[in-house]
């Protein structure tokens, strides 16, 4: 029980357990260290990118334009949707919980598929709504059927993460479709396409393409993975406009940068050879995840920029070996630990961990 001399918090936050954030090993031994933890991007801003962002920087005694115009208008002729049906935020972490904090209070839900991205159930409770999490299946897809079972009354949204972070696999085309077509049209549905710029599935549904007829989608994308601008903070939302008008209405004032603003510009206009970067990335991990394989890891299928493996109760142990090597990696304890793919020297070295493990 609070005292009554202490400030009180919400009920809902009793349960909140904070974002932990990765951190690189430490080493005190003068060799590199490599953080693989936060599915980052391995490679830094290009000089077009950082240019941009420091003539930008020039304009900090000012606030950013809060209709962030211009990267609307970039985004839109990239993504061929009006500047109407588009948002931007901090991060699509945040469009995620203005999205929540618009459509969802005491008494609803929100279902989505478990184990799945660590900010979902945060969210969630942040706005008193209550978590239903589906099981993912053995194969650690989705399970629509039994997401579909879920849905009561009471559920207020679904979250559909695909790329699944942290285990991998996609949402194909014709689950998505069918699982659309039951939920209810006032259960706003997030696809949150946040590792979308790495598949290489033939069977899936763009994001952008499933919105366009369904009024209660939205599609959440970032700057942060492909692009390799996650310290910039952008992520963008795509959906009709009452929900980008909700979004907007929760939107923390200029919350993106004058300068966030200008990276994200500059990185559409240098897309190919950021996504020639993506590509080199992708071929690492078809590498990681062959080599994790031949050396016997039951890994599943990945289309993002990260690998799951399946640990559980070893996962801690295996979390620190890799860090012992000055690798750090995510561990969810008792169940598995999610590795990024990295600069290929912190692949190799985490391969070399890995393959012990199994002998
Ligand atoms: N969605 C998923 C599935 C993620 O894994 C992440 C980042 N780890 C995000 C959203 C948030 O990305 P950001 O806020 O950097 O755009």
């Amino acid at each position: 029980m609070t005292p009554d001399n202490e400030v009180r918090f919400r009920g809902c936050l009793d349960d909140v357990a904070a974002y932990k954030p990765g951190r690189p090993p430490a080493r005190t031994d003068g060799r590199p260290t490599y953080k693989l933890s936060s599915n980052e991007n391995p490679y830094p801003p290009l000089p077009g990118v950082l240019a941009a962002a420091t003539e930008a920087a020039g304009q900090m005694n000012r606030y950013p334009d809060m209709g962030a115009v211009d990267l609307l208008e970039a985004l839109s002729a990239r993504f061929g949707v009006p500047t109407s049906d588009l948002a931007v935020a901090t991060g699509s972490v945040a469009l995620l919980y203005h999205l929540l904090q618009a459509s969802c209070t005491d008494g609803d839900e929100v279902v989505y598929a478990w184990r799945s991205f660590e900010a979902y159930p945060i969210a969630v409770q942040l706005t008193g709504a209550t978590s239903v999490q589906v099981p993912l299946t053995d194969d650690a897809r989705h399970d629509f059927k039994a997401m579909e079972a879920a849905l009561t009354e009471r559920t207020k949204a679904v979250l559909v993460c695909t790329p699944n972070n942290p285990t991998g696999p996609v949402v194909r085309r014709d689950e998505l479709l069918a699982f659309l077509d039951v939920v209810p049209s006032n259960v706003l549905v997030v696809i949150d396409e946040a590792y979308r710029e790495f598949v290489r599935e033939p069977e899936i549904v763009d994001g952008i393409d499933v919105y366009r007829d369904r009024p209660n989608v939205v599609v959440l994308r970032t700057f942060s993975k492909a692009y390799g601008l996650a310290g910039f903070r952008v992520g963008y939302a795509v959906a009709h406009p009452p929900v980008v008008a909700a979004i907007r209405k929760c939107a923390l004032p200029f919350g993106v940068s004058h300068v966030a603003q200008a990276a994200a510009i500059a990185s559409l206009a240098v897309e190919e050879e950021l996504l020639e970067r993506v590509e080199a990335l992708v071929t690492e991990r078809t590498r990681m995840v062959g080599e994790l394989r031949a050396a016997g890891w039951d890994v599943p299928e990945t289309h993002a920029n990260f690998v799951w493996m399946p640990l559980g109760d070893d996962t801690v142990a295996f979390a620190e070996a890799v860090q012992a090597e000055g690798v750090s990696v995510r561990p969810f304890p008792g169940d598995g630990a999610r590795v990024s793919i990295g600069e290929r020297e912190a692949n190799d070295l985490f391969l070399s961990v890995a393959r012990a493990w199994r002998q």
